[in-house]
């Protein structure tokens, strides 16, 4: 009981004896209690608002059209036009279908998983990623050369699902709305054209195990990924309304496209078929029949019916990359300086130094990045301890950071 006349807490009574801390408001008092459950209460119901705001983003009239979608991913990934608009129209109808009304009529929208061919570094990680963010949807990624059939040595194909559960606290209905992309899943083409392969472990099976995730099916998933064992608990997973989009960088498939092209254009050479080719960019013509043939079994091209490609990044590309995205590289220094109260300036000729250092080293747009810290360290190491407040990297700066940076351990071929 509280003594007579002593400060009481307005909300459960107790008096400053009873409690460790008692905090005074203008009118009355609260205890350190209180204020934590209360702190409690704010914090669900902003949790259950957020969680409903979450729900209705994926109402029909709330669902980005696709070329906002579009817009959108403008502002993050630079060119790519034709796997853009792909991929928008893709999503927007994957969430229409999963919003669909219980069919008055006979006609069920399918789903249409996506699959993205281009090389590595080209941006189909950022887009799926892009796309993931703006719907507010769990999104995980995962690599398919870790899959392997059940029995041997990796990870079980189930396991992909795991990723998504836990980037989502294993909110099941969560992760059954959300996006999968599977990386590098020309890796587990199959392989029976290479004699040196007597096992085809990651191969086919892991194709027929993937298929059962594609086409929408229950499945037990494990909590923690890996491997199953017999006493864990797991978890049961609806993938009929997750999206799959795959990509692969298809190594050689030009060559198959090619070859298919030269074939075709012999003896049935019609005016539109004569069109120009442009065997610079042979992937804007691929077909499922040229996955196919690269070793991916015809069910699981049938299950991913939107098939796009990305285009190689040429210097003029590049250079937007490093500075035009909202995320872009430099626009990061920029504000790391920034942090530190010092002006970054960048000459422009610089810009085109870290392109041509991209593109003499084949390291694409991963390589920006890895450059331009090259350039940037020795400043982010001594300025923060100095005086100055502005710092241009001209390019003769530029230039001789570059030269004690060791590129070459950077080159891939
Ligand atoms: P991929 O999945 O095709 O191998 P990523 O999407 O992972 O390639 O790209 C690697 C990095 O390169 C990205 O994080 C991004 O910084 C940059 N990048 C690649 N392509 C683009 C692009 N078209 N626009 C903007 N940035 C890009």
């Amino acid at each position: 009981m509280a003594r007579k006349n002593e400060d009481k807490c307005n909300f459960c009574g107790r008096g400053r004896s009873e409690v460790r801390l008692l905090i005074s408001g203008l009118n009355g008092f609260i205890c350190d209690e209180c204020s934590e459950q209360a702190h409690t209460i704010v914090e669900e119901t902003f949790n259950e608002y957020k969680n409903r705001a979450r729900e209705s983003a994926l109402r029909l009239d709330k669902l980005p059209k696709p070329k906002q979608i579009k817009e959108f991913l403008d502002g993050y990934v630079i060119g790519q036009d034709e796997a853009k608009r792909n991929l928008s129209v893709a999503v927007y109808n994957h969430y229409k279908r999963i919003m669909q009304p219980a069919s008055a009529d006979d006609v069920e929208i399918e789903k249409s998983n996506i699959i993205m061919v281009g090389r590595t570094g080209t941006g189909k990680t950022l887009l799926a990623k892009t796309i993931a963010k703006m719907l507010e949807v769990p999104f995980a990624i995962v690599d398919a050369t870790v899959l392997t059939e059940a029995g041997y040595v990796g990870e079980d194909i189930e396991s992909i699902l795991t990723r998504l559960l836990m980037n989502c606290d294993y909110d099941v209905n969560k992760a059954e709305r959300g996006i999968v992309f599977i990386d590098e899943i020309d890796k587990i083409a199959r392989k029976s054209d290479n004699p040196s392969i007597t096992r085809d472990v990651s191969g086919e099976g892991v194709q027929q195990g993937l298929l059962k995730l594609l086409e929408g099916s229950k499945v037990n998933v494990p909590p923690q990924g890996g491997r199953k064992h017999p006493d864990q608990k797991m978890i049961e997973v609806d993938t009929k309304n997750i999206l799959f989009i795959c990509g692969g960088a298809f190594d050689g498939i030009e060559q198959k496209i090619g070859a298919r092209l030269n074939t075709r254009s012999i003896g049935f050479a019609t005016d539109a078929s004569r069109k120009e080719i442009d065997r610079n960019n042979l992937l804007q013509y691929i077909t499922p029949a040229d996955l196919k043939k690269f070793g991916l079994i015809p069910e699981i091209i049938g299950r991913l019916p939107i098939l796009t490609y990305l285009q190689p990044l040429d210097a003029d590309a590049l250079r937007r990359i490093l500075t035009e995205p909202k995320n872009a590289i430099t626009k990061q220094y920029t504000k790391l300086f920034d942090m530190d109260g010092i002006k970054l300036t960048i000459e422009p000729e610089v810009y085109q130094l870290i392109v041509d250092k991209a593109l003499e080293f084949k390291l694409g747009a991963r390589g920006l990045r890895s450059i331009t810290e090259s350039i940037m360290l020795d400043a982010m190491y001594n300025m923060p301890s100095g005086k100055k407040k502005e710092f241009t990297v001209t390019l003769d700066y530029a230039k001789a950071e570059l030269a004690k940076a060791n590129l070459d351990r950077m080159r891939t071929e």
